[in-house]
């Protein structure tokens, strides 16, 4: 078995030979439309497995059992290729996936992919989150939001707390020195009616560079206000 297959078991998920076979095909899709489209500065087969496939996975530590137990609505913002999201619902099928991502080559990708794959319940939206998070259909509407190499968490924070349900859990995967980051968004997160909950370390030898989840619950609607117009939270990110 192949070093996800291994190193998944250390996060308590066993892959089967069908999910192992969408990991396959995962890759070289990922491999082959890199040629045309800017989706990865990583393309050996070992680096994928680890880098992408097995750090996307790390977030299901965040979940809670009722988060698997029943449909549970999740949203990717800014996914990219598909990061964590795709690799999430290969090996939890029930979760139902929106995938958002603003550059549209990428979301051609994507559908490419999730048909190629044939994954159920997976929406593919093109758009800002800025913009999106204004659309009834979509803001403060799931349970679980997830999101990798985004934005700094002040900024993330806007970006993804408004999708977030009252009772719904925000979860950013982050890594080095997350300590000064998370004191930067402290007031960011308490705006936007969100509650850090719990900075988790990801255990894994595979990762030595200081991966956490930043597990935040959503306590209170967010303000009409925000998210502001796309570019705004970048530009001038809400501040202590
Ligand atoms: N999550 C993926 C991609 C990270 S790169 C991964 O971990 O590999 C960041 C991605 O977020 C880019 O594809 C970019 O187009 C997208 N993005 C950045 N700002 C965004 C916004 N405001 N709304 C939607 N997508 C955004």
């Amino acid at each position: 078995m192949n070093s996800l297959y291994r190193a998944a078991i250390k996060l308590g998920v066993t892959l089967t030979p069908s999910q192992l076979q969408s990991f396959e095909i995962y890759f070289r899709e990922l491999v082959a439309w890199n040629e045309k489209v800017n989706l990865t500065g990583i393309t050996d087969y070992e680096e994928v497995q680890i880098k992408h496939f097995l750090d996307s996975l790390t977030v299901a530590t965040a979940f809670s059992p009722e988060d698997l137990a029943h449909p549970v609505r999740c949203i990717d913002i800014g996914t990219g290729a598909g990061l964590p999201g795709i690799p999430l619902k290969i090996v939890f099928p029930q979760l139902q996936f929106v995938l958002l991502e603003a550059t549209t080559k990428k979301t051609k990708f994507l559908e490419y992919l999730v048909d190629k794959l044939e994954l159920k319940d997976v929406d593919i939206v093109t758009g800002r989150a800025e913009e999106v998070a204004r659309d009834d259909a979509y803001r403060g509407n799931f349970n679980v939001v997830v999101s990798r190499a985004v934005a700094a968490l002040p900024v993330l924070a806007e970006l993804c707390l408004p999708f977030c349900a009252v009772g719904g859990t925000f979860i950013a995967q982050k890594k080095g020195d997350v300590g000064e980051e998370i004191s930067r968004s402290v007031k960011a997160i308490d705006v936007l009616g969100g509650r850090l909950c719990d900075v988790k370390k990801v255990e894994l030898e595979e990762f030595a560079d200081n991966r956490v989840l930043v597990i935040i619950k959503k306590i209170s609607a967010t303000p009409p206000s925000y998210p502001r117009r796309p570019g705004i939270p970048a530009k001038r990110p809400i501040s202590p």
